[in-house]
């Protein structure tokens, strides 16, 4: 098995010109003095599809050769992966095909279908969405494009933290979401080539800290699909691509809870105008968590995603409030 490595994040990169956007990088006053750090925030919230999944989905799209172009994609996604996965393919003129959960929000199954996807909808506690993804590929001669664990997914991840820091410079430590690593692993090839000393942090829910535990034992560690609001780090555990690069290459795992998410998403609402999903906080949530212990210090932190129902998040607001 072949790892990816740094030139991967940079073909991926060249690859997204013109197709991902460039997102932008804010900062906050009130983040500023409540840490004592200079805090940037990239903004994968706005990235096309509102998430970062449109980056690794667009560059594992754009090496199909010409067969696989003209059978297509088919992916398994709660939600964030479909979209950008739905969107990659119509841009590059190809079918895709999507396996959701039943009850993944209204907005993320509607949004994919609008992208001109066909969605085929299964039982989350009955079924198992792998074995189905898997047998429409070998039924239709689809290409399956799984949500983390592959080599040009997680190239095209990194392609974000690339950016970001090559708008700030060196950093003294990154913060970043962590459900099956695609985005924590091409974080890390970015961070170890364009800022090496920089400590980087994944973050999970502290209900699903099955990272934690696998970075800590050595080894990759299953668990039950967690209860948190975090839908887009509910992972069951990390890959054969994204750990080994994980283990080498990441500082510490930590986890929030989800009164932490919800707390976040708050302040992205009241202080910056920006709608985050409750997964999307994580970082900023772990960041917060750790009060003053970056004084005087330049840190990074990527807001991996927006895509969160109105109702939904109307609620979580008002809960915390
Ligand atoms: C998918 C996703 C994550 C987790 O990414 P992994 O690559 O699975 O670790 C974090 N935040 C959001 C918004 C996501 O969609």
């Amino acid at each position: 098995m072949q790892l990816p490595t740094y030139p991967d994040v940079i073909a991926a990169a060249l690859r997204l010109e013109g197709f991902a956007h460039q997102t932008p990088v804010f900062t906050s006053r009130t983040l500023n003095a409540d840490t004592g750090a200079e805090v940037f925030i990239k903004c994968e919230n706005l990235q096309r599809t509102g998430s970062f999944k449109f980056r690794g989905a667009f560059n594992a799209l754009s090496r199909f050769d010409e067969q696989q172009r003209k059978a297509g994609v088919v992916a398994f996604s709660s939600g964030n992966h479909a979209q950008g996965i739905a969107l990659a393919a119509s841009l590059l003129g190809m079918p895709a095909t999507i396996v959701m959960p039943a009850d993944a929000p209204a907005s993320k199954v509607t949004a994919t279908r609008g992208y001109g996807a066909s969605v085929v909808l299964y039982d989350r506690f009955t079924e198992d969405r792998e074995q189905i993804g898997r047998t429409l590929a070998v039924e239709h001669g689809m290409t399956l494009i799984p949500p983390y664990d592959h080599p040009h997914i997680l190239a095209g991840q990194g392609t974000a933290a690339k950016e970001l820091l090559e708008f700030t410079g060196p950093l003294d430590a990154l913060f970043v979401g962590l459900g099956g690593g695609g985005m924590l692993s091409g974080t890390a090839l970015s961070t170890r080539a364009l800022s090496p000393d920089c400590q980087l942090f994944g973050v999970e829910p502290e209900a699903g800290n099955d990272g934690q535990r696998s970075l800590r034992s050595g080894s990759i560690v299953h668990i039950d699909t967690p209860a948190t609001i975090a839908d887009g780090a509910q992972t069951q555990h990390l890959g054969n691509y994204t750990f080994p690069i994980i283990r080498d290459r990441v500082n510490d795992i930590l986890t929030v809870s989800d009164a932490e998410l919800v707390a976040s998403m708050k302040f992205f609402m009241q202080r910056m105008k920006m709608v985050v999903e409750p997964t999307g906080c994580l970082g900023l949530a772990a960041l917060r968590g750790m009060g003053d212990q970056f004084r005087g210090k330049r840190v990074g932190v990527i807001v991996t995603g927006g895509n969160v129902d109105f109702q939904n998040f109307a609620t979580l607001i008002q809960e915390a409030s």
